[in-house]
């Protein structure tokens, strides 16, 4: 950490600063120069909270040069992670998976169809919403446990691992032991709670990035889970919010290679909440694919104008089946040879 002083700051501002980092444990070392006085913090191991240095008297800028990530970063952790889901491989260099399913279990007869239909064109996991986040109280708020209950035995018959959402840190235990791949919706990125809880159990974590995220902010939450010693975790991306209002959120694609330059950790894309439109859906996880995503997630559903959530942005059987053929050749074309599912 570098504290850039005021030119106009004195002796005793600097002084206070000095006493002000050796509370904290740490070296300051004064670096005078012909404008204005630098102090550079020796001694630390990682990100230092600067909240009781910031804000005192001659104090122009404060420049970390640690992130407040550390167990995340390729600096620490160079070579790539590659989380197993049931006998999937997650990762660099594994052929990027395809995740499908509703976007909430509705019932036991939508659930295995769309199963079975996802299963056959060749996805590899299961999804399906059972405490679903939803905006507001007055709208579905999914089936809860008989959802999760339904979505194991959709993920048994087919044999598909299953990815279901947990909302916060008293149903970990639950979700836990039915699924093989427990999802922080963005709405809870920052639920540090459930964060550490998820950290404490050994099943992996899919990390989906808040709407108003940003990198380091989506690191530092993933930082949370690997710090109570649960190192698997598979970021992904969903669309953040900006001015745009054509599409339901925007796609920051650039997000793949990028965290991927920074962190270990597996990406994936979901086009279906990124875009809100089911017309974008296949575009935009082709364009996934090709930025480096490790895998997809797809919403689709056997009757999308009936579905009680995210019916425009979700794929019919059909178009789900188009979507896969495209994204064989395109895996193919990468240089992946397909796991036969
Ligand atoms: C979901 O995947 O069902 C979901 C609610 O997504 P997000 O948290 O990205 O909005
Ligand atoms: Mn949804």
């Amino acid at each position: 950490m570098l504290i850039v002083m005021h030119h106009k700051a004195g002796d005793k501002q600097i002084e206070a600063v000095v006493k002000a980092v050796a509370v904290l444990g740490l070296t300051a070392a004064p670096i005078p120069g012909s404008e204005r006085t630098a102090i550079g913090v020796l001694g630390n191991k990682g990100y230092v909270d600067d909240s009781t240095i910031r804000d005192l008297p001659g104090v122009q800028e404060v420049i970390h040069v640690s992130k407040p990530y550390k167990l995340v970063s390729r600096d620490f952790h160079p070579r790539n992670t590659v989380v197993r889901v049931g006998d999937v491989e997650i990762g660099e260099g594994r052929c990027p998976v395809v995740v499908a399913g509703p976007c909430a279990v509705e019932s036991e007869e939508q659930i295995v169809k769309t199963a079975k239909a996802v299963k056959k064109a060749g996805a590899l996991l299961l999804r399906g919403g059972a405490f679903k986040p939803r905006t507001g109280p007055h709208t579905f708020q999914g089936l809860r446990e008989e959802g999760l209950l339904l979505l194991a035995k959709a993920g048994k018959m087919t044999g598909l691992p299953i990815v279901t959402e947990v909302m916060s840190p008293d149903t970990v235990g639950l979700v836990a032991e039915h699924a093989d791949l427990l999802q922080v919706g963005a709405r809870n990125m920052q639920n540090f709670d459930l964060l550490r809880e998820l950290g404490r159990i050994r099943k992996p974590v899919l990390l989906k990035r808040g709407m108003s995220a940003t990198l380091e902010e989506f690191l530092a939450a993933a930082e949370y889970i690997l710090d109570e010693g649960n190192h698997n975790v598979i970021l992904c991306e969903r669309g953040i919010r900006t001015f745009e209002t054509a599409t339901r959120n925007t796609l920051d694609l650039s997000v793949v290679p990028l965290a991927k330059e920074l962190s270990h950790l597996p990406i994936m894309v979901d086009p279906s909440h990124a875009t809100g439109k089911r017309s974008l859906v296949s575009p935009m996880a082709k364009a996934a694919l090709v930025a480096g995503a490790h895998g997809v997630l797809v919403e689709v559903h056997p009757e999308p104008e009936k579905a009680l959530s995210d019916g425009p942005q979700s794929l019919t059987f059909a178009g789900f089946e188009r979507l896969m053929e495209e994204v064989k050749r395109l895996n193919a074309f990468l240089g992946f040879s397909e796991k036969a599912s």
